[in-house]
């Protein structure tokens, strides 16, 4: 025991209000417990070992007593130490506003708590977590200081280097070209970056976070939970996002890993509990995909313009041996009843009509031999919202050259369907080529165009609307006929395009109508049913 650090406090100071004062603050319980009663020397003994800096001084912070913990820390012995003022532990680096409160809260009679920088006996500073508390007279005046601090430097640096390296992380994950967010077992965004925070308004979707993660887990289906619990990651799990209004269609590539952390909540001090997270990429390949999707739709344009040729030929073909078996029906009838009179005087006009009709089945028999074959097209599961993208960009140069306005409004989550994407593309060309030649033929008014998708519980609709001079109601219910056109002068594939538009709808067990309430131009009004039917092959 430090006798002159005791014999010093003895000397200088009324101990036994000292005493009074300290024991229910340092022994609490065990005090009240002895009836109030604590035995002095168990006082100073556990005063002197408590593994804590103790201080008392006087109102004017001169040192009356220190412990052993104090010598520890600080370096000074208590006789180097005693009738000095705390101030020789001060590095006259910590602010003076520091002092100014300190001094101000205890000589209110209250507890001050804070962290100072002190300064070693041996010169090193350290970081002192001092609290000081006034000690008080039977009169409720202030007698003494006590003052309790710790070194707590090393967990400083380590709290300090905690921060620096959250800094690091967070400097790193702002510089990367992704978005990047951490997201807990609770689908709560817990750390995000500058290029995430930026999808947050750019999308226009709430959390962007959320939003792929619905749908990482519905194209995943179990697949998402076996790699959870296995905490193997994925990558390259593409999007397409629909734009709002005007705005063009963004695609993202999005990759994900798992990891776990020790929880630090108080339940967890014992257990070893852990919380699983997923720190999830997300990457804009808009610009890539653009580039491809130009690359796909040239190849498109040259298959679609090969494709278009076979079925005009094909068409124009089928709707001749149609027209010509007409008047062949008619010889033929003619034929029966020159043969039913049987009176031999018509016979030459007979030989005539057989050889009539003989050569027209030659004909009709050469015709179907030229007739190409279509290749079969496989039924797949199709959006056709690509679709119509791809056909609007198979068309564009000729809307931009004619000045013609696109109101594109697909549906932002509509489902797929069975059919082929071939066979789809070509009905919507002819829909919208229609429309660009007759927006092209009206004279003056408004150029519109306005193509949307819609669903309900059974059907998927397309509306194709333009805002050319319409048809008539009375040549509504010819235009699916063959070889019925609307135009004076007829075209390529004079009224040829509906009826290959029909027969396409049909086969996806569809239907085509054209809006009888609509009167600004002409709407298309197209439905295909949703519900997923047997791969099967279409002509
Ligand atoms: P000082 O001239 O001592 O004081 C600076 C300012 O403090 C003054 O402008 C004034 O606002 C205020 N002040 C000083 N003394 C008084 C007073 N008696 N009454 C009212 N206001 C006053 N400081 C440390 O740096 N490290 C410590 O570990 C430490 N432990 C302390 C323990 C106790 C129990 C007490 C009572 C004080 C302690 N101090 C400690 C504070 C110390 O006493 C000095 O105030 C401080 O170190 C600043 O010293 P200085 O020489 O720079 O300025």
């Amino acid at each position: 025991m430090k006798k002159t650090s005791l014999q010093f406090l003895q000397a200088h100071a009324n101990l036994a209000n000292v005493m009074d004062e300290l024991t229910p603050t340092l022994f609490g319980e065990a005090y009240r417990e002895n009836g109030g009663q604590m035995p002095y020397d168990l006082f100073i003994e556990a005063v002197e070992q408590v593994p804590i800096a103790i201080s008392i001084t006087d109102k004017k912070a001169r040192i009356l007593y220190v412990n052993e913990e104090f010598t520890r820390v600080t370096g000074y012995q208590a006789e180097d130490i005693l009738g000095e003022n705390e101030s020789v532990l001060s590095d006259k680096r910590t602010p003076r506003e520091v002092y100014y409160e300190l001094w101000h809260t205890i000589r209110s009679k209250k507890v001050w708590r804070g962290t100072l920088c002190n300064r070693h006996k041996f010169g090193h500073r350290y970081i002192a977590d001092l609290t000081i508390a006034p000690m008080l007279n039977g009169q409720g005046k202030i007698t003494h200081y006590i003052g309790m601090h710790r070194d707590i430097t090393l967990a400083h640096e380590a709290e300090k280097r905690v921060i620096n390296q959250k800094l690091l992380i967070e400097s790193v994950i702002n510089s990367s070209p992704m978005a990047m967010v951490v997201i807990d077992d609770q689908n709560k965004v817990i750390l995000d970056n500058h290029n995430y925070k930026a999808l947050v308004s750019d999308l226009d979707k709430g959390e962007p976070a959320t939003y792929f993660l619905h749908k990482l887990r519905d194209e995943m289906g179990e697949l998402w939970g076996q790699l959870q619990s296995k905490e193997q990651g994925f990558n390259n799990r593409e999007f397409r996002v629909e734009g709002k209004g005007s705005r063009r269609a963004r695609w993202f590539s999005c990759a994900g890993n798992w990891f776990k952390e020790n929880e630090v909540h108080v339940d967890a001090f014992f257990e070893n509990a852990t919380k699983q997270y997923l720190i999830l990429t997300i990457t804009d390949i808009t610009r890539q995909r653009r580039q491809m999707e130009e690359l796909h739709i040239q190849t498109l344009k040259t298959l679609m313009a090969e494709d278009e040729r076979v079925r005009s030929i094909r068409e124009t073909l089928l709707g001749a041996i149609h027209q010509t078996q007409m008047p062949m029906n008619q010889i033929k009838a003619a034929e029966q009843i020159l043969k039913h009179k049987g009176d031999g005087q018509n016979a030459g006009l007979l030989h005539i009509l057989q050889q009539i009709q003989q050569s027209g089945e030659e004909a009709i028999a050469t015709m179907q031999k030229c007739i190409p074959d279509i290749v079969q097209a496989t039924l797949i599961s199709v959006n056709l919202n690509q679709i119509l993208h791809e056909v609007l960009l198979l068309s564009d140069q000729r809307i931009w050259g004619l000045g013609i306005e696109v109101q594109w409004q697909p549906l932002t989550e509509l489902p797929s369907m069975p059919g082929s994407e071939n066979r789809l593309r070509i009905l919507f060309k002819q829909l919208i080529d229609n429309a660009i030649d007759a927006i092209s033929s009206a004279e003056t008014g408004e150029q519109r165009i306005k193509i949307s998708t819609d669903t309900d519980d059974e059907l998927i609709y397309v509306c194709i609307e333009d805002s050319g001079p319409g048809i008539p109601l009375e040549k509504r219910s010819k235009v699916f006929e063959p070889f019925y056109t609307t135009r004076p002068t007829g075209g390529s594939q004079a009224g040829m395009g509906l009826v290959m538009a029909k027969e396409i709808v049909t086969q996806h067990h569809g239907f085509i109508d054209i809006d009888p309430n609509y009167d600004q131009g002409c709407r298309f009004k197209i439905s295909f049913p949703l519900h997923r039917q047997e791969p099967r092959r279409l002509a």
